[in-house]
């Protein structure tokens, strides 16, 4: 891998650094030193009713218990509405873009307060009470924002649903979770697809029957089709919602008390809820966002990820408004319904930070530099990715094209149980290196352990823990805290499991190789999935690559890519040239046993490739895939089945 790119602190004159270098390492020391007395001084970042006198209780073994701020006492709605009020009550708060509806809409914090209570005071009057659930699965609207809001107003504990789940995904989380009301939309647009929220949701509370505890249901019109309305279940949400009073007192809560519960993306098996409570999420979302996102007058952050994955709940609501900043956020998608589309959307509404997911930038990409370059982008300041490895390559092209190396990228490393940003640069305060997803940001013990579970000094690779609390740490699996115990802390005594593996070089950046079931063992030689795929991206005919590895009788392993190149290149690529070159680059141990050319990947609905199901397909299944609820798209792995049968 390349990591001898290196873009030192400063190279980037014009950009408001939060910090200096001196002053991160200042904050580093005093987190090691007193870590307590650092997290109660970042709970200032956030307004509390009580404030509190304790950092962090409970423990990392035996049964495992996460507490903090224990005797804090606040309600997150105001954390990142009423605390705005008076100094910001006109700043726009939330700008909602949705394809085909105009320009976009704009509410300031007053607005987006009112809407927050007049929900708030729907909810209570059909009879949430505090820590009963309440589904959310909407598109990319201001009513989601509202929703989430209006919930941790009224202490009940939102589940946000991702529209593109089955009926069957969907009944199966509402059972899960026992959610009593769901608010959803009739249908919507993603891309050239038409979603039948309303449908889907009706099929999954038949299909749940009497197993779920759903007694009503807010419909948002998204479109002007006619809905089917059950009478003394459904309501239309304007029509019933924008009756209430445009006030209501927020239900104090302690500091403990659930806040939401989210179910990952579904990568490596079946999803699981996990659990995050209200004050130490609310301040770790203030933190994290704080330290990489700058949140001056006149920014604009648009994170493109869907509310329903924790980058939404985290970098599109509770981040950026606890923060006191504008957030955007819109339903439109990479090259839809043109290239470029992004691209005027920065433009129009004036974007300062864009944070999106390492696939949008590989298919952005794809559609060439002269659709950027055509674009008046100077608006932006800074670029963030997460979710998945990004290349060196195509990180660069984000930084050159379109920051038109103005802007520092922000690769940031997290996951739905560490809530926000683990991993990650204090843009301006340290120095960059394309591929790598730098330093833990102050507070968090990474550490690197060996097979063995030994923790490693220095360089090292292994798989990638963290050896004390953070705030925004998840506390449970909702209804499994065994799940949570095996699933987290049984790789090393004492410490938090991520399930992904990491080498950390010399100067203490962190380089993902991927997730530790999908590190490959060819022959004793241990590689990383993105070490392969980084390779396959320096080929500028490869839009995206993914590495798996198959059992082999004589190698232990063997090396399977699949390969979808660009459209124009179709005919220049070959499953021969590929192998030869990843030999050539790697070693020859590398030497894939075979290379698939393919339209497409197995994705998760937040856009991850589904290495699990790729192994079993490149070892010649076609059945028994186990839980596929996550998925995007079935077609695509009936095309990979019959091209693999193909080739074999
Ligand atoms: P599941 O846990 O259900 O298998 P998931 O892990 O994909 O799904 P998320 O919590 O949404 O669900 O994703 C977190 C994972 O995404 C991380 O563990 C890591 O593998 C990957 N990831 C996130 N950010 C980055 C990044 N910047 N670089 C590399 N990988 C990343
Ligand atoms: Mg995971």
């Amino acid at each position: 891998m390349s990591d001898t790119t290196v873009i030192p602190t400063g190279f980037y004159e014009n950009y408001p650094a939060l910090l200096s270098e001196q002053g991160l390492e200042a904050m580093r020391d005093h987190a090691s030193r007193d870590p307590d007395g650092f997290w109660l001084e970042q709970a200032g970042r956030v307004h509390w009713h009580k404030k509190p006198t304790r950092g962090f209780s409970g423990s990392f073994t035996g049964d495992v218990s996460i507490r903090w701020f224990e005797d804090g006492q606040l309600n997150v709605s105001v954390c990142c509405l009423d605390r705005f009020l008076t100094e910001k009550a006109d700043q726009v708060a939330l700008i909602a873009h949705r394809e085909g509806h105009g320009p976009a809409e704009r509410l300031t914090y007053t607005m987006l307060h009112e809407r927050v209570c007049r929900l708030a005071n729907a909810l209570s009057h059909l009879g949430v009470e505090k820590g009963q659930r309440v589904a959310i699965c909407l598109p990319m609207c201001s009513e989601a924002v509202v929703a989430m809001l209006a919930c941790a107003r009224i202490g009940a504990v939102h589940v946000v649903l991702f529209g593109g789940f089955s009926a069957e995904g969907i009944a199966e989380r509402l059972v899960d979770s026992q959610a009593v009301v769901v608010i959803t939309a009739s249908t919507s647009r993603r891309g050239s697809k038409m979603v039948p929220f309303k449908e889907t949701m009706d099929a999954a509370l038949l299909r749940a029957g009497a197993s779920s505890a759903v007694h009503s249901m807010l419909v948002v019109r998204t479109s002007d089709e006619p809905v089917m309305m059950l009478p003394g279940r459904d309501h239309d949400y304007h029509g019933f919602v924008d009756h209430f009073e445009a006030d209501f007192v927020p239900v104090i809560m302690k500091a403990e008390d659930p806040l939401f519960m989210l179910y990952t993306s579904g990568s490596t098996g079946k999803p699981k809820a996990v659990v995050h409570s209200c004050g130490g999420y609310i301040v770790w979302a203030a933190y994290t966002m704080g330290m990489v996102y700058t949140f001056r007058p006149g920014d604009v952050l648009w994170c493109t990820a869907d509310v329903a994955w924790i980058t939404g709940h985290t970098s599109v609501v509770y981040g950026p408004l606890a923060n006191g900043g504008t957030t955007m956020i819109s339903d439109s998608l990479p090259g839809h319904p043109y290239p470029g589309r992004w691209w005027d959307l920065v433009q129009e509404n004036k974007v300062t930070m864009l944070f999106t997911a390492p696939t949008a930038v590989r298919s952005m990409m794809a559609e060439g530099d002269e659709v950027v370059k055509k674009r008046d982008l100077s608006s932006l300041r800074l670029l963030g990715v997460a979710g998945e490895p990004i290349s060196p390559d195509a990180w660069l092209w984000y930084h050159d094209v379109v920051g038109q190396k103005r802007c520092p990228v922000a690769d940031t490393w997290w996951q739905t149980e560490t809530a926000g940003v683990v991993l990650g640069p204090v843009p301006g305060a340290q120095a960059l290196k394309p591929g790598s997803a730098s330093t833990p940001l102050p507070g968090v013990d990474m550490r690197v352990i060996d097979q063995q579970g030994k923790v490693q000094t220095g360089a090292a690779e292994g798989a990638l823990c963290i050896a004390r609390s953070w705030p925004g740490q998840a506390r449970t699996i909702w209804g499994d805290h065994a799940r949570f115990v095996q699933t987290y802390f049984s790789a090393a005594p004492g410490l938090y499991f991520t399930g992904d593996g990491a080498r950390r070089d010399a100067d203490g950046y962190y380089w993902i190789t991927g997730r530790m079931d999908d590190v490959i063992n060819i022959a004793g030689h241990r590689l990383g999935t993105a070490e392969v795929e980084d390779v396959l991206g320096e080929d500028h005919r490869v839009v995206e690559s993914a590495a798996v590895g198959i059992p082999h009788p004589v190698k232990g392993e063997a090396l399977v890519v699949f390969v979808i190149p660009r459209k124009d290149a179709a005919g220049e690529l070959t499953e021969e040239g590929i192998g030869r070159f990843v030999a050539k680059q790697l070693g020859r141990y590398a030497a894939p046993e075979a290379v698939y050319l393919v339209p497409d990947l197995p994705r998760t609905r937040s856009g991850k490739i589904v290495r699990r199901l790729l192994r079993k397909i490149a070892q010649g299944e076609t059945e028994n895939f186990g839980d596929l609820s996550a998925l995007n798209d079935m077609a695509v792995v009936k095309t990979l089945c019959d091209r693999v049968w193909a080739q074999s």
